[in-house]
């Protein structure tokens, strides 16, 4: 279920562009599986939502994980609370992007390669949805949506 999109990561970029994060970044836990120049990186651009990356990410490997070959989405049945909303993996992915659209260069390339993998999969497992809700073009600013909300949901709400 497709939900408003906050945007406010989306700013803050150009202050981290083409500079070397500081030693308190170099020295956190790495971020999921990202090598020390990319999880620096996050830390220094995302702060304590750092960890929402890593969050996320197992989130979405937990979606991937369901047995069988085919995968149908779920939606969630409290869409308009941010903690349940993450229930909807497409919901999941979105905050993912804005992540990704948040982090300076290095990390977004590291993220885009673990992205593409697990949504490579994601395309393979889930369907396309030939008649989605019209909820799921668009947003309610009219934009329009990612792929990943025009998959077959188990029950089409
Ligand atoms: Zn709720």
């Amino acid at each position: 279920m497709p939900r408003k999109r906050p945007g406010a990561l989306r700013a803050a970029r150009g202050t981290f562009e083409g500079r070397r994060p500081p030693a308190w970044a170099w020295e956190l836990p790495s971020v999921d599986r990202l090598s020390p120049a990319p999880s620096a990186e996050v830390h220094w651009a995302l702060g304590a939502r750092a960890g929402n990356v890593a969050g996320l990410l197992s989130m979405y490997r937990r979606f991937l994980r369901t047995p069988g070959r085919r995968l149908w989405l779920v939606p969630s049945g409290c869409p308009g609370c941010p903690g349940c909303a993450l229930d909807d993996v497409a919901v999941v992915r979105d905050e993912l992007a804005d992540h990704y659209r948040a982090v300076p260069s290095e990390a977004r390339r590291a993220l885009g390669r673990v992205l593409r993998l697990l949504d490579e999969e994601f395309r393979h497992r889930t369907f396309p949805d030939p008649d989605p809700p019209a909820a799921h073009w668009t947003d309610w600013s009219g934009d329009p949506y990612p792929w990943w909300h025009r998959r077959l949901y188990a029950d089409n709400p």
